[in-house]
């Protein structure tokens, strides 16, 4: 666990925690009864949401776009140098080389997401562009990072950040091969949020699952496993072991099932039952899903305990420990 976590997890009193580093018109907590919920409002993972929040937060403030401020707030977490699950920090595959997965969605059904790319600090700008620029999706690889440089993307050197180092060579002693994400080893960022314009988007980065075979893919930059969006219903986003979360088109399942009817809440719990029973080796294994409905009610579920999120709201940037499964 890394010392950041610990340091959060040892200061919560109770199930949320008001922090700073959340822009000024952040002043006291209030949790609302969810069923009013609070609008503007943006949801995103871990404790590295509470920074990411605030960035988005001050972003919705200039440009009053909801798109702006989701790209933006996970652009801070894209240059957090503790993080090791995100970024060109974050840990390499098996090869020793960093690759990066990212996807940005609005409610309208754009959407643009980039796989495998490499020597990009900010992938989910490069996605966006893929969204605005081209008449695709998806781009992957050496494509993607063509489309990057013809962007005007600065290329970055492809060298691992010194603590990613200490942990391949680390890794490289035994070389296991152990595709998994537990509850210790995962960070991705997921952002959604809506504008008081009523309009949603979200983000999804990852440098996705330490030491994965090269050229493996995670659920981030597949629009409806690790991000989904849609102005008449609502938003989701997940982390966590992204093949256990493919597997269940997790975030398009979610918003599919608050158009039916259910909550955010029901809904993240529904996706993780249904995670767990099409599952191996469930045991070992954490995946997250954070959702919100166009009321800006929202929902947060996990495998195992150790989930957190950030709720950001004109009452406050809170930390809020998620409820599990198990
Ligand atoms: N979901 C990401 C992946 O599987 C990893 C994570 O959440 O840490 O690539």
């Amino acid at each position: 666990m890394s010392q950041r976590r610990k340091f959060i997890k040892q200061s919560l009193a109770g199930s949320a925690l008001f922090l700073p580093g959340a822009v000024s018109a952040f002043s006291s907590f209030d949790e609302r009864n969810p069923k009013t919920g609070e609008i503007p409002l943006i949801l995103s993972t871990w404790n590295h949401g509470v920074p990411a929040n605030a960035a988005a937060w001050a972003k919705l403030k200039e440009t009053n776009s909801i798109l702006d401020a989701v790209e933006a707030g996970v652009r801070d977490t894209e240059l957090d140098m503790d993080n090791l699950s995100v970024g060109l920090q974050g840990l390499p595959d098996r090869e020793g080389i960093t690759t990066l997965d990212a996807s940005i969605m609005t409610g309208d059904g754009g959407c643009g997401s980039v796989a495998f790319v490499r020597q990009i600090k900010h992938p989910i700008s490069l996605a966006r562009a893929v969204m605005e620029k081209t008449p695709h999706v998806m781009l992957a690889g050496e494509g993607a990072r063509q489309f990057a440089i013809a962007q005007g993307f600065p290329l970055e050197e492809e060298v691992l950040s010194p603590k990613a180092q200490i942990e391949y060579d680390k890794w490289k002693v035994t070389s296991q091969y152990k595709p998994i994400i537990n509850i210790e080893n995962h960070d991705t960022i997921g952002m959604i949020g809506i504008g008081s314009n009523g309009m949603l988007a979200g983000s999804c980065t990852t440098s996705g699952l330490a030491y994965k075979m090269h050229g493996r893919v995670g659920d981030s930059p597949i629009i409806g496993a690790g991000l989904y969006v849609d102005d008449e219903v609502g938003a989701a986003t997940a982390t966590g072991l992204g093949e256990t979360i493919i597997r269940i088109c997790g975030s398009f399942l979610i918003v599919e099932l608050m158009r039916q009817g259910r909550s955010p809440q029901e809904a993240c719990e529904e996706a993780v039952r249904r995670l767990v029973t099409k599952s191996k080796n469930i045991q070992d294994i954490q995946a997250g899903f954070l959702a919100i409905n166009k009321d800006g009610e929202t929902g947060a579920f996990a495998v195992h305990p150790g989930f957190n999120f950030a709720k950001a709201t004109a009452s406050g940037n809170l930390l809020i420990d998620s409820k599990s499964h198990f």
